[in-house]
């Protein structure tokens, strides 16, 4: 990056950096993106992991918002169906809850419409009994009835990956460890970043024509930085999710609920566990590692307890848990759940654009406005003809080609498996799994480790092998942490077998780096950190400690 002069420079790599990257490489521009911890290591890895149909937005009366993001949803799971799955959604009617049952009904039809939601993923109705059965769990003191939608489920640090891989695959120069710490100008106006490498300690000079700052919650750092910051300013609400034992909350589906303080709550089952979120709160701490309260912990399991007879969870059974902040625009007056979640660019007259707002689900679009300033300036400075963005059409790594997500799809690709293929159901749910994480790069891991394995017993260790391997050469993982909490999940939702996951690929990652034992004893340090985020709310944890 430093070697040449490029046409953009993006600082971030949550999901907003990564789609300009990926809408201005594909319109033909030089392209570098910074990110100065991990990819989607600030929120867009601490979100509810939904690409939403926008039904809140509906509440709030912004049809327009419902209908971008309703086809934004469809563009996405067209273009990432392994990292995009439908998922069923229970919303329970309540007794002198937010909506009554006509006006749930009518809500529900009327998103339908707007978003243009599938025939087979429209609203039914249910009756209380019915209700009832679809989920036994529901206390049934207020219940009158319910509604069943489809929400689409998401993992949003491989989302995040997925786009960084597609944008740096049409040459995008894409790169994690790497702090922007001073902005550089050129008779005031902005051409470029000092960019430190987290890694090294080395300082580089990166000049770009055009400079955009996708910092997330750290955007109005920047502006300081650049000393544009001024009245309309990012307001921070932080939202923390709980997970629990699937066995604690064995919920059969989804639920969309009501807490007593007129928000709502997802609770969301995923593999061996079930969480619980999000809370919205202002927030105004350090912004590294935004901490899990035990208050925040209680109002999630007072809720859940509240909507779920017989569970009784208390702070002991939550196993994990995550906090992001939202970096919303400010608006006077207005309480968190009241402020827009719809983006804004600010123009500095240095000539830094800024993006932030949004949401996780309309990313595409929020990448296409950023890089429409972007063709406009470099049309009018430089001559530089006009290109659409292409990104609807698309696909994003491992959403490009069918499906090969059971042993015998594998096997039509002529992926070898052990001749003694075990136990077929835990076969097929490893593939699946894989699947998806990886979409159509699957095979791929799936082959590398099955030409280690020689023994059904060997099978899970050679994948988590051939699974890191894939993430070292492939997605830029430069740590156990990088592996264990965004690339597969582990510290979150397999949370039992992630402090021994971590032991071997920490093994593999020293002979891989070749790690000497102050580094390893970092390492060591950094995922105990990760672990008291996750887990450590009890005792009150000290803010801004570890690394994200
Ligand atoms: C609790 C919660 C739940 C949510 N749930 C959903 C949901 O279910 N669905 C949905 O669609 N949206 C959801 N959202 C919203 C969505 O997650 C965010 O809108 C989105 O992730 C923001 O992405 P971003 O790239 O702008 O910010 P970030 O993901 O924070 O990315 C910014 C990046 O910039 C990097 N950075 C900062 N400063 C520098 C620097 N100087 N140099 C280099 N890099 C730097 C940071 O390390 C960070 O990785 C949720 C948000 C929260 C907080």
């Amino acid at each position: 990056m430093a070697k040449e002069r490029l046409d953009l420079l993006v600082i971030g790599g949550g999901i907003t950096g990564a789609g300009i990257a990926l809408d201005a490489a594909a319109r033909g521009l030089r392209v570098g993106l910074v990110e100065k911890w991990d990819f989607a290591a600030g929120t867009s890895g601490r979100s509810t992991k939904l690409i939403h149909g926008g039904l809140r937005y509906l509440k709030q009366g912004e049809i327009h918002l419902v209908r971008e993001v309703g086809r934004e949803r469809a563009i996405l799971y067209r273009n990432a169906p392994h990292v995009v799955v439908p998922e069923r959604m229970l919303l329970p009617i309540l007794r002198g809850g937010s909506l009554g049952r006509g006006m749930t009904a009518f809500g529900l039809w009327l998103y339908d419409r707007l978003a243009d939601v599938q025939p087979a993923e429209r609203r039914v109705m249910l009756s209380r009994a019915e209700t009832l059965t679809a989920e036994p769990l529901l206390s049934p003191e207020r219940l009158i009835g319910g509604g069943l939608y489809y929400e689409y489920r998401t993992d949003d640090a491989r989302l995040t990956i997925e786009v960084v891989k597609t944008a740096a695959a049409l040459g995008a120069l894409c790169v994690n460890r790497a702090e922007a710490v001073a902005l550089l100008y050129d008779a005031g106006r902005i051409r470029g970043a000092v960019v430190l490498d987290r890694e090294s300690g080395e300082e580089h000079t990166v000049t770009a024509r055009q400079v955009v700052n996708a910092a997330g919650p750290w955007v109005d750092e920047l502006r300081r930085m650049d000393r544009s910051l001024d009245d309309r300013r990012l307001h921070l609400t932080k939202g923390v999710h709980v997970v629990v034992p699937r066995s604690r909350l064995p919920l059969r589906q989804s639920v969309y609920f009501d807490v007593e303080d007129g928000r709502m709550v997802f609770a969301i089952p995923r593999d061996a566990v079930t969480y619980i979120g999000t809370t919205d709160t202002d927030y105004d701490g350090p912004l590294d590692q935004p901490p899990v309260l035990l208050e925040d912990v209680r109002y999630l399991l007072r809720a859940a307890n509240h909507m779920f007879s017989g569970v009784h969870l208390t702070p002991g059974d939550v196993c994990s848990g995550w906090a992001g902040l939202r970096p919303l625009i400010h608006e006077e007056g207005r309480s968190p759940s009241e402020l827009s979640r719809k983006d804004e660019i600010f123009l500095s007259p240095t000539g830094l654009i800024s993006i932030a707002g949004g949401k996780l689900t309309a990313y595409r679009k929020m990448a296409e406005r950023a890089v429409d300033v972007v063709m406009r300036r470099l049309a009018e400075t430089e001559g530089r003809p006009w290109r659409p963005s292409r990104t609807a059409d698309i696909p994003l790594s491992g959403g490009e080609r069918g499906k090969a997500e059971t042993l015998a799809e594998m096997r039509a690709l002529r992926v070898p498996a052990p001749a003694d293929a075990g136990d077929a159901r835990v076969m097929e749910d490893r593939i699946r799994r894989l699947y998806r994480r990886y979409g159509c790069n699957a095979p791929a891991i799936w082959a590398d480790a099955m030409r280690q394995a020689e023994r059904t017993e060997e099978v899970d260790e050679k994948l988590l092998e051939a699974e890191f391997r894939y993430g070292v050469e492939e997605e830029m993982v430069c740590n156990p942490c990088d592996f264990l909490v965004r690339r597969t999940g582990a510290l979150h939702f397999e949370p039992d077998q992630a402090h021994e996951r971590f032991r071997r690929v920490l093994s593999r990652a020293t002979a891989w780096f070749g790690w000497d034992e102050a580094r390893v004893a970092r390492e060591v340090e950094a995922w105990e950190a990760q672990r008291q985020a996750a887990a450590g709310f009890t005792t009150l944890p000290s803010q801004g400690r570890g690394r994200p």
